[in-house]
């Protein structure tokens, strides 16, 4: 089966065909670095690393940019209400730059946690003011922008078609005013966007440039259409992002990039749908702020919660609740223990080389569920059926290999490392005198040796073996007794 995309654009699964065969140029919506990413945030460039991976596993060479929103997001997607980033500094007493820099690292270390792999450029919108100037003068230059008030807009009645993404309507721009916010008087039509901000109701801003408008800072749909371009030339395959970015965030892209290029721009327009708490949309600013960090300090190993993510289809809202994540954490745990006993099962079998045809049908499971629309939960299952294969444990071990390149759920590893958890326990529980160390007297050191030596028989049970060593002792006129504390031995008189 080849793989089908989801395509937000026709609204329905297409077969993904890229540009130029074999190479696929994807741009991913970056953090705004005002705050941590909260696990919501995560969910949807956990799944675009799904995507990233999985046409790598096919052999597809993958180019991928992603950009860091560190100015020019308003805390209103309709260009009203504060920068979120001077929103950020203020709450930590910080400058823009110095929170950007630290929830930068903070986003990257959460990925790291997730096993999400970051793409190969990452490029913070700070850097590329000039590219911004240069694409904006344009749209000024052919009509699609105009200045109002010291703004620059964008233009949308100069366009066939707006809405791309249907279902939106222009009752989506009022949530700013809704918040209380004063509507943009200088807009000509709600559609309308910011692309350069210089007098605007932001007068305290903290980081501005110079430009051909006047002293000001550019808006936030512009950046992502410039370091697309920038790094991935006029075409691009696939652009990803959450849901709530389809409207007007990637409307607006779609709108200035093919205003600026004179032709289409991006055939693929993928968008993960939300992680909800019970209560509804999970926020950075209201109830509780479910960061990995938190999960962590509750106990939560990061990818339990990447397991829990892959359960369900990335096209419909997850709920998550800490049952939920309980439920996920021990599935993930009886996972990763029928892995360590693969793996014990595989070194003690003759057979060490997988049985290719085998391991082909096991694959082909795994492809077909990721060919649909990157169906995870079906992956998922597709690794219980090879776990409980009835082929050989070499070929079982090379798709679990195989599908967790995919998957990232750091199966071998995980695996590995209780392996080596619980050698070192029955090391420990063979011979707990050996643990607290012998004496230094070689008489009482050779009694001491025999009483842990009869321990581990006893725990092996080995009866023969430690009702001799006993004999032995009281031959030499060592009596031992068991006590609950452990074995302790006195001088017949
Ligand atoms: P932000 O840092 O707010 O710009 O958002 C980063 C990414 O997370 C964007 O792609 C958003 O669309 C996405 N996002 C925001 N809230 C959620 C949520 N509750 N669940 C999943 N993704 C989200
Ligand atoms: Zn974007």
């Amino acid at each position: 089966m080849p793989l089908n995309l989801y395509n937000s654009l026709s609204h329905k699964k297409e077969v993904f065909v890229p540009n130029e065969p074999g190479k696929v140029k994807i741009y991913t919506c970056g953090p705004t670095v005002y705050h941590y990413a909260h696990i919501g945030n995560l969910r949807t460039y956990m799944m675009e690393d799904i995507l990233d991976r999985y046409l790598r596993y096919t052999g597809y060479d993958v180019d991928r940019v992603m950009n860091i929103t560190d100015v020019g997001h308003l805390t209103s997607d309709g260009d009203t209400g504060e920068d979120k980033m001077l929103k950020g500094a203020k709450r930590e007493h910080k400058s823009v730059m110095e929170i950007a820099a630290f929830f930068t690292d903070a986003f990257f270390a959460d990925c790291k946690k997730l096993n999400i792999r970051i793409p190969e450029t990452v490029q913070p919108a700070t850097g590329c003011i000039d590219d911004f100037i240069r694409v904006i003068s344009a749209l000024l230059e052919k009509g699609y922008a105009y200045e109002a008030g010291g703004n620059i807009y964008f233009d949308t009645s100069k366009l066939d078609k707006y809405y791309v993404f249907h279902g939106f309507t222009e009752e989506d721009l009022e949530v700013g005013v809704r918040d209380g916010v004063e509507a943009d008087e200088n807009k000509r039509s709600k559609a309308d966007f910011v692309l350069w901000f210089t007098k605007s109701k932001f007068e305290d801003q903290e980081l501005k440039w110079e430009s051909p408008w006047g002293l000001g800072y550019p808006g936030w749909h512009i950046e992502c259409s410039c370091i697309a371009m920038k790094y991935l030339g006029e075409r691009l395959d696939i652009h990803c992002g959450g849901i709530d970015n389809a409207f007007p965030h990637h409307t607006n892209e779609i709108a200035q990039s093919e205003a600026f290029l004179g032709h289409g721009w991006c055939n693929w327009w993928m968008h993960v749908h939300h992680l909800n708490t019970a209560s509804g949309k999970m926020s950075k600013s209201s109830g509780e702020f479910l960061t990995v960090s938190l999960l962590e300090s509750k106990g939560y190993d990061p990818l339990a919660y990447r397991f829990f993510c892959l359960q369900s289809h990335y096209r419909k809202n997850l709920v998550f609740c800490y049952d939920n994540l309980d439920n996920a954490s021990a599935s993930y745990r009886k996972l990763v223990s029928r892995v360590a006993s693969l793996i014990r099962e595989a070194e003690t079998s003759a057979d060490k080389e997988p049985d290719t045809e085998a391991l082909a049908a096991l694959k082909k499971r795994f492809t077909d569920a990721l060919d649909n629309d990157l169906n995870t939960s079906l992956a998922v299952t597709a690794l219980y059926d090879a776990l409980k294969s009835p082929v050989s444990p070499a070929t079982r071990l090379a798709a679990v290999r195989d599908f967790d390149t995919v998957l990232m759920l750091g199966l071998e590893e995980k695996a590995a490392a209780q392996i080596a958890d619980e050698a070192e326990k029955e090391k420990a529980a063979a011979a707990p005198e050996a643990v607290q160390g012998f004496s230094d007297d070689p008489e009482i050191r050779s009694i001491e040796e025999r009483i842990a030596a009869r321990a581990a028989a006893k725990k092996a049970k080995n009866w023969a073996e430690a009702d001799r060593i006993r004999a032995e002792l009281l031959a030499e006129g060592i009596v031992l007794t068991d006590t609950p504390a452990g074995t302790v031995w006195s001088r017949r008189d």
